[in-house]
């Protein structure tokens, strides 16, 4: 499967949708030795298929595009696209946007700020 999931301001984010695994991103934050340690050498990375990503990537690149030329209108609906290719469907998914979500909502203490809060990543 490929998924496309555009997100847009006020439309709810990847942490909304429980797209963020917590552990992997706490994973992010140490050192590789850390990391190497940490994963008792059990993990494997995923694979990957290069073609299935080019079609998630093609899509995020239009849907881009077509936001920053504002070709498309704000009140268009926002779905995230599921491509399984093995049945030769495309499914439309209707995203979550929780309102109390650290991240997007405007109560958190994320929203609109931009470059000014780090991102929880090692200086490299
Ligand atoms: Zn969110």
């Amino acid at each position: 499967m490929s998924a496309n999931r555009p997100v847009r301001p006020g439309q709810g984010c990847l942490w909304c949708n429980q797209l963020i695994d917590a552990t992997a991103l706490a994973k992010e934050a140490k050192t590789d030795a850390e990391r190497k340690a940490q994963g008792y050498g059990v993990e494997e990375p995923n694979p990957s298929v290069i073609s299935l990503n080019a079609i998630s990537a093609a899509h995020a690149v239009n849907d881009f595009l077509l936001d920053y030329l504002s070709l498309r209108t704000e009140s268009d609906p926002l779905h995230y696209e599921h491509y399984h290719f093995l049945a030769g469907t495309r499914s439309l998914v209707q995203p979550r946007r929780d309102g109390d979500c650290p991240e997007c909502s405007r109560s958190g203490p994320r929203f609109g700020r931009g470059d000014s809060v780090s991102l929880p990543c090692i200086e490299g």
